[in-house]
């Protein structure tokens, strides 16, 4: 039997309809922005691996210290102990971050990093004895997989075998010019009776890369501070330079509360999740009645090889020929985005960043399942690029070291599927 034969014996695999769905590729090796398949043959992988590969896939610099991490401490109970790479890490990623960030709690994934903000917050109002009930989230949105990170996502085909177990949240519109009064009036009215405000910055990532202003987010941000709503930023997409600078939030004048890291955070070579807070958060928890303790944690928190990838990976982002590619991806995608702005086919073509989303013109409007989609997955594959994309939506999330000759590669394609669809 082959890999694929001996994979479909014994794998189920995400989000995948198993009856259905071709048969998954084996992949044995990556280099750089390609992927090898069993039989040599490459793949351009422009959406990171799903959306985590910042540096290029298996990066030597990266294997280096995983690998002496490995040889010297695999892992430590993170309860009574500590060690050397959680705490360079946790110093290192504060001192990028908005100054307000003072405390780092680590988990294994994105969609835990955000079940820790949402548990921070909620008995943040509870040890003050202060109990407060709901948490504010935006249409559309995805902060995971997991039954709290559901709740507070859009509800849609994907929760739906789950929403009579979700609890409930307050849904506002994306915030713009015509409805942010509104939507300040309508959290105003409500505003003692809610914990927080969860959103991700920007560019809502799972929804089909929607993106809005930053002086939406901002006017809605400075009102929920002035209301005693706390705010959580949902970086796990948009962290490590995906909008163009850093962090989604340096784009913004006000600052979150709290902030969830995954993704990018180990160049995306190792699982790790990081929840960011501000001294007020932690210190709503300090007393000597044990019962205000935060009682979250996981076996694998803090993993010291997961932290010695993320720890690398920091050190490649602040190297001075990162940002510079950043800012190259972003100039290139603009161009492309300039010239594709009114083509027939497509209803937008979108950019934030590093970010570029074309939306395809159907009859049957937007939507996940769309069959397009699926004929669009395979027409890339053909032309061994690695896309995914969201209904009719196709974007681009690639890892920064691409070269100008792979976009290329990605534009022309992407042209040659506006001829063909
Ligand atoms: C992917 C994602 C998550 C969930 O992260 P996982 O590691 O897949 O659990 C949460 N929030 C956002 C914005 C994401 O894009």
């Amino acid at each position: 039997m082959n890999w694929t034969e001996r994979d479909l014996k014994v794998i189920w695999h995400p989000y995948t309809q198993m009856q259905t769905a071709a048969p998954p590729i084996p992949i044995v090796r990556g280099e750089g922005a390609l992927l090898f398949d069993d039989e040599g043959m490459a793949y351009l992988d422009a959406v990171s691996s799903w959306w985590v590969n910042i540096h290029g896939h298996a990066h030597p610099y990266i294997a280096e210290k995983v690998s002496t991490q490995l040889q010297t401490l695999e892992h430590v109970i993170f309860a009574g102990f500590t060690h050397p790479t959680a705490i360079e890490l946790a110093e290192g990623l504060l001192a990028i971050l908005p100054k307000n960030q003072q405390k780092v709690f680590y988990s294994d994934n994105g969609s835990t990093a955000v079940e820790v903000a949402l548990k921070m917050c909620m008995q943040y109002w509870g040890n003050q004895g202060k109990p407060r009930t709901k948490i504010v989230a935006l249409k559309n949105a995805y902060h995971g997989d997991t039954f709290g990170a559901m709740s507070v996502s859009a509800r849609s085909a994907f929760t739906a075998s789950f929403d009579p177990y979700l609890f409930e949240v307050e849904f506002i519109e994306l915030p713009d010019e015509d409805n942010i009064e509104a939507i300040k009036q309508k959290l105003s009215a409500i505003s003692h009776e809610l914990i927080c405000f969860i959103f991700e910055p920007l560019v809502q990532g799972s929804a089909g890369m929607l993106m809005y202003e930053a002086k939406y987010l901002d006017e809605l941000m400075k009102h929920c501070r002035e209301e005693g709503i706390l705010l959580i930023a949902d970086e796990v997409m948009t962290g490590f330079g995906r909008t163009g600078k850093r962090f989604a939030c340096d784009h913004l004048q006000e600052k979150p509360d709290l902030m969830c890291f995954s993704k990018g955070l180990t160049g995306g070579t190792m699982p790790l999740g990081i929840t960011t807070c501000t001294n007020q958060i932690y210190e709503a928890f300090l007393s000597e009645d044990k019962h205000k303790t935060l009682f979250h944690g996981h076996s694998f928190t803090a993993n010291p090889v997961s932290c010695a990838a993320a720890l690398a990976s920091l050190e490649l982002f602040l190297q001075p020929e990162t940002m510079e590619n950043i800012k190259r991806i972003c100039k290139r995608h603009q161009l492309f985005a300039d010239k594709n702005s009114i083509h027939p086919k497509l209803k937008t073509i979108r950019q934030t960043g590093t970010i570029l989303a074309m939306e395809w013109n159907t009859e049957t409007g937007t939507s996940y399942f769309s069959n397009l989609r699926d004929r669009l997955y395979q027409f890339f594959l053909g032309k061994n690029i690695i896309l995914r994309p969201l209904g009719n939506i196709i974007y681009f999330i690639t890892p920064y070291c691409i070269t100008d000759q792979q976009l290329d590669q990605l534009y022309a394609s992407v042209e040659d599927a506006l001829e063909t669809f």
